[in-house]
């Protein structure tokens, strides 16, 4: 198995917030170039890598969906050279202050990226109901350290703040850091490309880095209609067992990607994975998901005349906040269980399929 760490890192390391996903699709481009038959960008700029599949025409397809957009914030005001800032996604305003970010100015004379800071108000300045409680995102401001007069002619109000902080590696396989959601799926299914490089498979494949999932859904559902895959694998992240996170809905770090089962997922390929996942001894954990998969999955079993779909996730700690981690070991099981099931795709699989569970 190829050592994912630098892949994942350079992902964690490029903006990409949902609705501008163009600096992080172009590196994923580029690692999936050599790995597909053909590169393209759908029309709201989701990546699509297509790979031939070796059975006879006409084949199937099925596309395999990791959203690319990241969760991060937006300039709203600039005053006295301090930055007011919003929310693109779920931001939890708790983790904010004290952050570092990046500024991606648009100013007249920007150049560069500014790095900054988040920063709050003393207490005794906010309001009496803010002073010493989780301080609303009102009332916070990103510092970037220059003059009120350079700063104007730098940031605009609309420019885009993503988190700064590196991520780090820790001890057994573990990574912290931000945008792990979904960067980590994205990895597991660059590790499904490779792997099919040398295995024969029937169908065709379409890898796809969805946009704006944490908004819309907007990317997977523009996609599956375009593309028309016969079925459909949404790979996303969940929440990992942690301090205080210790129910049904969570899962353990480290132990092996869930499988979602409700009504967003087709019973028959719940049935298919956990077989395949018990034939090569690789650990997951049921996801009950009663009602909506919280998903690109969601989006892409609805399109056109429906698509059977499956959600694979990848446990993370503290999802949606920049010290999100995850078990490197979960993204290589995911990247494998998503190859072995395609290699395993017989071209009369669609005819198999049925509701009997
Ligand atoms: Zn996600």
């Amino acid at each position: 198995m190829l050592n994912i760490l630098p892949f994942l890192k350079s992902l964690l390391s490029i903006p990409g917030l949902s609705g501008y996903e163009d600096p992080v699709a172009r590196l994923i481009q580029a690692e999936w170039q050599p790995l597909v038959d053909e590169l393209s960008l759908s029309r709201l700029g989701s990546v699509h890598g297509f790979k031939r599949g070796a059975g006879a025409d006409p084949r199937p397809s099925i596309m395999l969906a990791a959203h690319m957009d990241a969760i991060g914030l937006m300039v709203t005001q600039i005053e006295d050279g301090f930055l007011r800032i919003t929310p693109i996604g779920g931001v939890d305003p708790r983790i904010l202050p004290g952050q570092a970010v990046v500024v991606h100015a648009t100013g007249a004379d920007a150049k560069e990226d500014l790095p900054g800071v988040i920063v709050m108000p003393l207490a005794r300045l906010l309001p009496p109901d803010n002073g010493n409680d989780v301080v609303d995102i009102a009332h916070l401001f990103v510092d970037v350290g220059l003059l009120p007069s350079k700063v104007a002619s730098l940031v605009r109000v609309g420019d885009l703040v993503s988190f700064g902080a590196e991520a780090v590696e820790m001890s057994g396989e573990i990574v912290s850091g931000h945008s792990l959601d979904n960067r980590a799926s994205v990895t597991a299914l660059t590790l499904c490309l490779q792997e099919l490089q040398s295995r024969s498979h029937t169908w065709d494949v379409w890898a796809v880095a969805t946009v704006q999932e944490e908004l819309t859904y907007g990317g997977a559902v523009t996609s599956a209609f375009q593309l028309r895959p016969d079925l459909a694998i949404a790979i996303d992240t969940t929440f990992a067992k942690g301090p205080g996170a210790n129910g049904w809905q969570t899962f353990p770090l480290g132990k092996g990607p869930t499988f979602g089962r409700g009504p967003n997922i087709h019973s028959y390929l719940f049935k298919q994975f956990k077989e395949l996942a018990e034939r090569l001894e690789i650990p997951y954990a049921t996801e009950i998901m009663p009602e909506s998969s919280g998903t690109d999955g969601m989006a892409m079993q609805i399109t056109a005349e429906g698509i059977p779909n499956f959600v694979l996730s990848i446990p993370i700690r503290y999802m949606h906040t920049p010290v999100e981690m995850v078990g490197l070991k979960d993204i290589q099981r995911a990247g494998r269980l998503l190859a072995e099931f395609i290699a395993g795709l017989e071209l009369d699989f669609m005819s198999t399929i049925t509701w009997d569970d």
